[in-house]
């Protein structure tokens, strides 16, 4: 029987693209200020130089305007980034799943990984601390400790009280996401969102990263730990 179920953060239950443009649009302010480029114009030039490559996107930014730049520019840029209090909201199938959860009795939690400034700004954004149980940031337990590292699932084991064989895992990345969580006996679901950054990569791993079980929306998690 299922009694805890615990969600990955990033294109899981918040879109990564979302967040990204909320930091874009961050940027732009802070250019707009200072070079006196108009904001609209330096989000959409962010955009389109993150969709063809996701490196060195400020650099590309400063050459294109032709402006100068220190390293330190674009290391305060990235800190800007990283550490700016972001828009961003629950895809819309959360809160009903947590919900049909609740009704059910099982605790909920979250492990994340990420810059831990980073994850606890979405976090508070998202006002998590309301709706979960538990919340793991994997980078405050050390950079080691990240998936796929066994470590917060152990954790998260404990903090429930349940025997693994009684977690589900919910995560979008089969890079990291499942294998530790399946070598554990913890049952895995893989949500697949559109525009999710991870999407494609589903295919292309051996079958111990591959999760248990696929979901196209989070409408159809119930269903399938019934089925458990
Ligand atoms: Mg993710």
């Amino acid at each position: 029987m299922v009694k805890a179920v615990i969600f990955d953060l990033d294109d899981t239950l918040i879109s990564e693209k979302e967040y990204i443009k909320s930091g874009f649009n961050h940027i732009a302010e802070i250019i707009n200020s200072r070079f006196a480029i108009d904001k609209k114009q330096v989000f959409d030039d962010l955009m389109s130089i993150f969709e063809e490559s996701p490196q060195n996107v400020f650099n590309r930014l400063f050459d294109k305007y032709k402006i100068k730049y220190l390293k330190e520019d674009i290391l305060n840029l990235v800190k800007e980034y990283r550490e700016h209090s972001p828009n961003i909201k629950f895809f819309d199938d959360v809160i009903p799943c947590l919900m049909e959860l609740k009704s059910l009795e099982i605790k909920v939690g979250i492990i994340t990984d990420g810059y831990a400034i980073t994850q606890r700004k979405k976090l508070k954004a998202i006002k998590a601390d309301l709706y979960f149980d538990e919340i793991i940031v994997t980078d405050e337990l050390g950079r080691e400790f990240w998936k796929p590292h066994p470590k917060s699932f152990e954790l998260m084991k404990k903090k429930f009280n349940v025997i693994f064989e009684e977690m589900v895992y919910v995560g979008d990345n089969v890079l990291k996401d499942f294998i530790s969580a399946n070598k554990l006996g913890i049952k895995t679901v893989l949500i697949k969102r559109k525009d999710g950054i991870y999407l494609n990569l589903v295919k292309t791993k051996a079958h111990e990263y591959l999760a248990k079980y696929e979901i196209n929306t989070l409408h159809d998690l119930t269903g399938i730990i019934n089925s458990i």
